[in-house]
């Protein structure tokens, strides 16, 4: 888990438990989402990130643990009204309304005043591109049209923290392209959550992530700690000789692993002044070469993708009432 104080969370989860019926959807999820961050949240289909989500927006109760929206407890309609807003997973708009009225009532839902809903909406149809179909019903639009426009009213205003459902499922690349430049300039300003099955997407565009399974969170932290980023160096291989030995000189007291199959060369250390990943690739690299080697290519820490992979399939969540811990 991240190391941050209370007062440094924008989102804090505590032992959160759920369950429908007999189905654990959350089994005792731990989650401290900086203030700030653009906050990855991946798992397989099932593993409780919508749950998360909806429990986070006050949508859903916990039946177990306790949850610190803003440092202000759980959600709370006064207390939190207009500082968290939501993309859920399938946004529901009013399909008779134009896009614009759509817009403008979740604005003054929001608590905007007349002129400010007004200037607002302006800005996000400017944002989602669809100042075009602004008068439009929202039946006519497109599925990624919907979720453009479900993007926009999660922007609408000035929430503290957003949260993003699965926000670029079925748009396409260039938009998908679009929505990320768009959440990536919003780094700074708010925290941002955001689900995706795109560990791509994640890796550009957050700087915190959380792997969740079966109801729990399995590994998280900043991105370039949970991928390595800061303390591996791969280099592959083409076909000839591999001077193993004179790379492990070089590289005095850094791990330094062979694999065969793979023909990738995989560099392990601990980052300090003077031995930054740069002063190791390089060290490496003038060995290999001196040595004969073809270099393919040269990468740092794991992909999340790559990770993720890794990561070992957990046994089922037990059953409320069969509860037997590890
Ligand atoms: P996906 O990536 O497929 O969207 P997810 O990580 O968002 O999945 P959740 O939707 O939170 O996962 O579901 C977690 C578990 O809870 C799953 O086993 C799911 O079947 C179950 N679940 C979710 N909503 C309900 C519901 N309303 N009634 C019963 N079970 C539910």
């Amino acid at each position: 888990m991240s190391d941050v104080s209370n007062s440094d969370a924008a989102l804090r989860l505590s032992a959160v438990g759920k369950n429908y019926g007999r189905i654990r959807a959350l089994d005792g999820l731990d989650l401290v989402v900086p203030s700030g961050s653009v906050f990855g949240l991946v798992g397989p289909n099932g593993a409780g990130k919508t749950t998360t989500f909806s429990i986070a927006c006050g949508w859903l109760r916990a039946d177990q643990g306790t949850v610190d929206l803003l440092n202000g407890g759980a959600f709370d309609a006064v207390r939190h009204r207009g500082r968290v807003t939501a993309l859920p997973q399938d946004s529901a708009l009013g399909r008779d309304m134009t896009v614009v009225e759509q817009l403008t009532y979740l604005g003054r839902l929001q608590g905007l005043g007349a002129k400010a809903t007004r200037s607002e909406v302006e800005r996000i149809l400017t944002l989602v591109k669809l100042t075009d179909r602004a008068g439009d019903r929202v039946r006519t639009l497109s599925h990624g049209m919907l979720r453009r426009v479900g993007i926009g009213q999660a922007f609408l205003g000035n929430p503290e923290l957003v949260l993003l459902d699965e926000p670029t499922n079925g748009l396409d690349p260039r938009q998908a392209h679009s929505i990320r430049e768009f959440v990536a300039a919003q780094r700074g300003t708010r925290t941002i959550v955001i689900s995706s099955h795109n560990l791509h997407e994640i890796e550009t565009v957050c700087d915190h992530v959380a792997l969740i399974d079966r109801g729990r969170v399995v590994m998280a932290g900043p991105i370039s700690t949970v991928t390595g980023r800061n303390g591996e160096v791969r280099i592959a291989l083409g076909d000839g000789p591999v001077p193993l030995e004179e790379t492990r000189m070089a590289l005095s007291g850094d791990a330094v692993e062979w694999d065969q199959v793979a023909r990738v060369l995989t560099l392990r250390f601990i980052e300090k002044p003077g031995r930054a990943a740069e002063d190791v690739t390089g060290s490496a690299l003038r060995a290999l070469l001196a040595g004969g080697a073809r270099i393919s290519s040269v990468s740092r820490g794991q992909s999340l993708e790559r990770k993720y992979l890794d990561l070992p399939a957990g046994r089922p969540p037990p059953l409320p009432g069969d509860r037997t811990e590890t």
